[in-house]
């Protein structure tokens, strides 16, 4: 099942003109829930992330200038937002839902979270509206969990996570992230950004793709599409991050790119496809979006979860019109099963990857039930 994270206090109240597009946290789930890309079990709310895997990144001055609200004015104007003891909290609920979204990634393939794609964020200090580095911090978590064989409970099968990919594909250089990672063997990162936007002192990431100011969906597309398979294939990652940010559109005030709505969707479709046939599991955050009309932002970020559903979950075609002999394959694969009076379960099949109870439920809408006579 597809898992994202959300909590009401993704939306921080802001002052009145603020140019940051806050209500698009309420929005997009909102959007999600109407069209029916989502129910409402598909999402869930992080509690809280603990000091410690908050110090696996972040300095421990850092921190405790953010949780007493001691942090000077030019280090909070450096951040964006005003400071908070909610911000905070904030920041560390956000944080939590990414790491819940990898666990949820090695369970069922994908997560996500409904905020996050923080990649400004230092060891030492905040910026460009990131507190807490969501992805580096999950990154951190994972590496230090699963080390060894640990076991992914809904699979029963050992995980190992050794090496790790981020494809930050936010039209910002993730700065902080780059730096967090610069020694770290483990995590490669890895970056599509604008040249000539902020940040202006750019860090080094493992692999970094500058692109001029203009650049439209063909060059984008072409750059990513020649450079991930082959990056993947190189670094072999056990595990991805994806950061989906939505800035890359011409309409947005803070990106300089060209690319359309349908460019952005095709870059998503593109880096979720290659996970899902890779089988390397992936935990997408959100990132920026600044069009000044949010009902565009949230058609691009609805557009990641879209995709998301489609690759990893609808195989069975709800939006695939061409797919309906898979799906008449998978109806027939539960009933043959229950006709024999097994339980075995097929990759094809949508209960594949659920409880028993859920696969019982499932069954119940199914004309033959699992001990009828056949
Ligand atoms: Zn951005």
């Amino acid at each position: 099942m597809l898992k994202i994270a959300y909590h009401p206090i993704y939306k921080y109240q802001l002052p009145p003109g603020h140019r940051f597009p806050m209500e698009k946290y309420e929005l997009l789930p909102q959007q999600l829930l109407h069209e029916g890309t989502c129910r409402p079990e598909n999402f869930f709310e992080p509690g809280i992330l603990s000091e410690e895997e908050i110090l696996a990144v972040h300095t421990k001055e850092y921190f405790e200038n953010l949780m007493n609200l001691t942090l000077d004015k030019s280090a909070v104007r450096k951040i964006g937002f005003p400071l908070s003891e909610t911000l905070v909290k904030r920041g560390r609920v956000i944080s939590q839902g990414t790491i819940d979204g990898c666990e949820y990634a090695l369970k069922y393939g994908v997560g996500m979270n409904i905020a996050g794609g923080t990649h400004h964020a230092y060891a030492g200090h905040g910026e460009g509206f990131c507190l807490l580095n969501d992805q580096a911090i999950a990154a951190k978590y994972l590496l230090k969990k699963y080390k060894h064989d640990g076991q992914i409970a809904s699979q029963a099968r050992n995980c190992v996570v050794k090496k790790i990919l981020i494809v930050d594909l936010d039209v910002h250089q993730g700065n902080g992230t780059a730096k967090i990672f610069e020694k770290e063997e483990k995590v490669f990162t890895f970056s599509i950004h604008g040249a000539g936007n902020y940040p202006f002192k750019k860090e080094k990431s493992d692999l970094d793709i500058p692109v001029p100011d203009g650049t439209g969906d063909e060059i984008y597309l072409q750059k990513l599409k020649e450079t991930l398979p082959k990056l993947i294939e190189a670094q072999n990652p056990d595990f991805i991050f994806y950061l989906a940010g939505v800035d890359i559109l011409e309409t947005d005030k803070l990106g300089r790119l060209n690319c359309t709505v349908e460019g952005c969707k095709a870059r998503d479709r593109f880096v979720l496809q290659l996970c899902k046939d890779l089988k390397i599991p992936v935990q997408v955050s959100m990132g920026g979006g600044y069009s000044p009309e949010i009902k565009i932002i949230i058609e691009a970020h609805a557009n990641t979860f879209r995709m998301a559903q489609e690759i990893f979950f609808w195989i069975m075609g709800k939006k695939k019109k061409d797919n309906k002999k898979k799906k008449g394959l998978k109806k027939e694969c539960c009933e043959k099963y229950l006709k024999k009076g097994e339980h075995k379960r097929c990759k094809r099949c949508p209960c594949f990857d659920m409880t028993e109870e859920q696969r019982l439920q499932r069954f119940e809408n199914l004309e033959i039930k699992p001990n009828s006579k056949n």
